[in-house]
This record gives structure tokens, sequence and C-alpha cells, in this order.
């Protein structure tokens, strides 16, 4: 890869809802990994996660899209979302170095990583980006490096954040209680979910 070659953080998830959580990962990677991008990649379905029915493909992008609206160094991708079936970070990432030549990070919080063992062929992936890791709480540093294998801590830099324990699912459930999200969510997210009629109980 050229010393020239753009920087590039995909960061696959169900953003159902987006929330601040997200944002700050992605902030804290664009400073620590000196990144000139960071990629906002809402999955069709995560293999790994069945516990609930996420919103439609089409509003999760749209949450994505209000929420990072004026960023100049966040982009939005579709390419999961009009792929359907599941949701392989392999076949993106390798849509994404064949259309866009780039040094790539595929970033994720910390409970990710420890079942990244688990994703289609992790090592081959590996061959295409590196891992962009931001510590989630419980989880601490110590916990990752015995738990996880040394070949992928090697293609690993860990990204340290202000620990924040905000989660979709609690978002979720707070909203189909009808409680307030205490601004873990962005307003315009919070009147697109209104306005769209989401996460209600009868949606749940
Ligand atoms: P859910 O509660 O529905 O499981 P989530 O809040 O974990 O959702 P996802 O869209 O599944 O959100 O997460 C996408 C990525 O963002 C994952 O790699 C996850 O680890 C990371 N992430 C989500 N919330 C945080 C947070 N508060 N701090 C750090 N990383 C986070």
């Amino acid at each position: 890869m050229s010393p020239d070659a753009k920087k590039i953080g995909v960061f696959g998830g169900t953003f159902d809802p987006p929330h601040v959580g997200h944002l700050a990962l992605a902030e804290a990677a664009l400073a620590q990994l000196g990144l000139d991008e960071v990629v906002f990649l809402p999955n069709n379905r995560n293999p790994l996660k069945q516990s609930h029915a996420p919103a439609a493909g089409r509003h999760r992008l749209e949450m994505v899209r209000l929420m990072i609206a004026g960023e100049p160094k966040f982009a939005v991708s579709d390419i999961d979302v009009t792929r359907r079936g599941p949701s392989y970070a392999l076949d993106t990432m390798q849509d994404f170095t064949e259309v866009r030549p780039a040094e790539y990070w595929w970033l994720m919080g910390s409970d990710a990583l420890r079942t990244f063992h688990e994703w289609r062929q992790p090592m081959r992936l590996l061959r295409l980006c590196r891992l962009g890791v931001a510590l989630r709480p419980p989880t601490t540093v110590e916990q990752l490096e015995a738990r996880v294998h040394p070949d992928i801590l090697a293609k690993t830099d860990f990204i340290s954040m202000p620990p924040n324990t905000v989660s979709s699912t609690e978002i979720r459930d707070r909203l189909s209680k009808g409680q307030t999200t205490l601004g873990t969510v962005a307003r315009v997210v919070l009147e697109y979910v209104e306005r769209h009629k989401l996460y209600r109980r009868t949606n749940a």
C-alpha cells in the first residue's frame, strides 16, 4: 500500500438505533488511528446476533445518516443492507478493497472482539484490514489479551475512549416504555423514531 493511501475505518453494526456510544467510538478511532474517514455500515442481518428483529434496514440507514449529517469525515454505506441475507465482514471488505483501495480498519467495541473468531474466515478478513477495537465496559484489555488468539491481537489496535455503557438495547427498552433516552440519542434520530413509530411496545 502506498504511503499516500487513505486510511479508512469501516464501522459495522446494527445501529438499532444509532447512539452517542457509536459516535464516540468513531471519533476516537478517527483521532487515534489517524483515519481520513469512518464509514458507518448498518448490517442487514448479524449472523451471530439473533436476539431481536431489528428495525428495517432503510430505517437504520436513515437514522445513521441523520446522526452523522454535517460531519465531513463520517459517511454511511448501504452495501450490506442492499446485499440482503446475513452480513459478513469478509464480503463487505472484499467489495471495499476492490472498489476503493485504501488502508482499512474494521472498527468494533470489545464485546464484538470476544466473538471475532466465530466470524466467517477471520484470518482471511485480517489480510484485508486491521481491527480497531474500543474498550466497552466491563471488558478490560487484560481480559482480551488473555482470551483472544495472539494472531488476532497482532492485527488489533486498541482505541481508548471514556467508558460508556450506553447500548441500543437499553435505548429500545426505554423508548418502548415511553421513558426519556437521557441524551444518548441525537434529537434528529429521536424525531425520526417518533415519526416512524419505531420501538413502541407493539413493534417490539
Ligand atoms: P445492542 O444493544 O442492540 O446489542 P449495540 O448498542 O451494541 O446494540 P451495535 O449496533 O450492535 O450497538 O454495535 C455496533 C458496534 O458498536 C459494536 O462493535 C459494539 O461493540 C460497538 N458499541 C456499541 N455501543 C458501544 C459503546 N457504548 N461503547 C463502545 N462501543 C460500542
